[in-house]
């Protein structure tokens, strides 16, 4: 499609190898490319290491690292760490982990604001010298006040028209620590009266007597982020500065600042929605209360829509990925079902998750007429949507486990699972056919008392006889015991915080269910960490990290039901 503009050429170009993908960002990097306006499309991840990344900077990163691989350029990972009370080495290391669990490589392309806090020093000096930046004394409040509103122009500061001298001397002197926090400020001198607020003698510099996790106290005046975003992007040659568009009303600024300083490159910024989902909260403040508070067992707890929480809840990157791509980028704000998310993730899973066997809720089988003490080996396909997955082996005996809601004593006419004096067949097992039923004292079924057919094996009807139900079993004696927990959505709501007065009342009480007393297939007494499997006819699961031999906990990722699907079978779905 861009090929005519390159056919002379002899490489292929960046823009030959445009994607198929398409969107007005990438619209304007093949532009850019296509009319020579830049040779290589540099991007940037820029996150401020102030908690840990969520499914929203997923987004972000999918964009700013695609547009690079696919257009052949390249991406850096830059933390934004200006802000040194809220920021922590933890989220650093986080950050980074995440990013490369996402399947992203930013190389050797890492970088720090704090890397170019001597730059952007000596850039502030500059603007000093050409009488466009400024010392001011108000306190924050007073600041704030004179701002003015979108309806009235501010009013300029009484320190507006200080010496150019003075304003050396105090900015050097904020710099060498002689003053107190919020004794002054550094400001540029653009406009009190524009109708952008952005552009009324924005803050460039704030006093802050804090340790930084990487300067240490090297520093206690710390550019915003007005001032150091732009001007990380020119030093870093970054040709499309991709946010989202809250920082739309800062392009004058982040513009004004770029061409007012001799900074090395012009990079430009674009704005594209944020990703909103619905029973989810994507903001790090309100994930930071919920871990804070308790809500939660962290920041990686299998509810939190943290890369981190939903790595643990076992949703392959892929299906992570897939999403970013299915919902695209665009300028209009939106709300996406979080069902979609599931979608993409079921996708993958469904594709490349290994069957096993695992009972939740148990009850005793006893098959009569099987041989005591004898052990036979079942071959059970791994997978039946990808035959390469082969087959395993799982025990069959004479007591088993099967699921306590795969019975009834007395079924209704639609329910085709094992009752009494019905046959039914035990997945790649023999059919079975319930002939008694033991009680407790209080009545409660304890046990089950069955024969099998010895010319059923493997499953197989031997004479056309047909079994209206499979289920899924266990060989009691060999099955390793398990706690599964269950996981809905953390907030009951579709957009939390919207009718609550307070956004945590509309958590979900019951967003996790832990069941003890589960059982699982041998196979998966040493299950990996992070492996995904389906439990056959419940669901997808995995080993959580704090599981061990001794003490196997499992996490449900996610039903087998697709809801997104069926909303938009009944055309209850909007595309975004
Ligand atoms: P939060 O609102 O959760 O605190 P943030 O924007 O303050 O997020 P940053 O660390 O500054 O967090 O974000 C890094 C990048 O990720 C920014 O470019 C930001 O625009 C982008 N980003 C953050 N949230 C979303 C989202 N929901 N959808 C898309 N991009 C996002
Ligand atoms: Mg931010």
């Amino acid at each position: 499609m861009l090929s005519s503009a390159t056919m002379d050429t002899e490489m292929p170009s960046p823009s030959e190898r445009a994607p198929e993908r398409t969107d007005f960002i990438r619209d304007i990097v093949a532009a850019d490319l296509r009319e020579g306006r830049i040779d290589t499309v540099v991007t940037r991840f820029p996150p401020e290491p102030n908690g840990y990344l969520h499914i929203g900077h997923a987004k972000s990163i999918c964009l700013n690292f695609g547009i690079a691989s696919e257009f052949g350029g390249r991406c850096h990972l830059r933390f934004d760490d200006t802000n040194p009370i809220k920021e922590e080495q933890e989220y650093i290391d986080a950050i980074e982990a995440d990013v490369r669990w996402l399947g992203f490589d930013w190389g050797e392309h890492l970088y720090f604001a704090s890397d170019y806090f001597e730059q952007l020093y000596e850039w502030a000096l500059d603007l000093i010298r050409a009488g466009k930046a400024f010392v001011d004394d108000l306190s924050a409040d007073e600041i704030r006040e004179y701002r003015g509103t979108l309806t009235e122009p501010g009013r300029e500061s009484p320190s507006r028209d200080r010496s150019i001298e003075e304003n050396l001397d105090l900015f050097e002197r904020m710099r060498a620590g002689e003053f107190p926090n919020g004794a002054h400020v550094l400001r540029a001198k653009i406009d009190m009266a524009s109708g952008n607020i952005n552009m009324r003698d924005p803050v460039l510099y704030r006093i802050v007597h804090a340790a930084h996790p990487r300067t240490g106290d090297e520093w206690c005046i710390y550019p915003t982020y007005d001032f150091a975003h732009g001007q990380s992007d020119a030093i870093e040659s970054i040709t499309h500065s991709l946010c989202t568009l809250e920082f739309q009303d800062h392009r004058p600024l982040y513009d004004w600042l770029i061409e007012n300083l001799p900074v090395p490159s012009r990079p430009r910024q674009y704005e594209f929605a944020r990703l909103n989902l619905t029973h989810t909260v994507l903001s790090k403040r309100i994930l930071l209360r919920l871990v804070a508070e308790g809500h939660v067992r962290g920041w990686d707890d299998p509810r939190m829509p943290t890369l981190s929480g939903i790595r643990r809840r076992g949703f392959p990157a892929e299906g992570m990925r897939d999403f970013a791509n299915m919902i695209g980028v665009a300028r209009a704000d939106s709300v996406v079902e979080v069902e979609m998310l599931e979608h993409a993730v079921r996708d993958v899973l469904n594709r490349q998750a290994l069957r096993r066997f695992a009972v939740l809720d148990p009850l005793k089988v006893v098959i009569e007429n099987y041989p005591e003490g004898q052990v036979e080996q079942m071959e059970v396909v791994n997978n039946p949507e990808d035959e390469s997955a082969g087959t395993r082996a799982v025990p069959f005996s004479r007591e088993l486990w099967i699921e306590r809601d795969d019975f009834m004593e007395d079924p209704p006419k639609k329910f085709f699972r094992l009752a009494p004096g019905r046959e039914v067949r035990l997945r790649s097992a023999y059919f079975v056919t319930c002939n008694e039923v033991v009680k407790d004292a209080d009545g409660s079924i304890v046990e089950l008392r069955c024969t099998y057919d010895p010319e059923t094996r493997g499953g197989a009807s031997p004479d056309g006889r047909r079994v209206k139900a499979t289920l899924h079993w266990l060989s009691a004696a060999h099955a390793v015991p398990a706690e599964v927990r269950l996981y809905g959505h953390l907030f009951s709501s579709p957009c939390p915080g919207a009718n609550a007065r307070d956004i945590f009342e509309d958590l979900n009480p019951d967003s996790e269910t832990v069941l003890s007393g589960c059982f699982a297939e041998p196979s998966l007494a040493d299950a990996p960490i992070g492996e995904t499997v389906q439990f056959e006819r419940l669901g997808y699961f995995c080993a959580d990290p704090g599981s061990t031999p001794g003490k196997l906990v499992f996490n449900r990722t996610l039903t087998l039901k697709d809801t997104w699907a069926k909303l938009q079978a009944q055309g209850r779905h909007d595309t975004p």
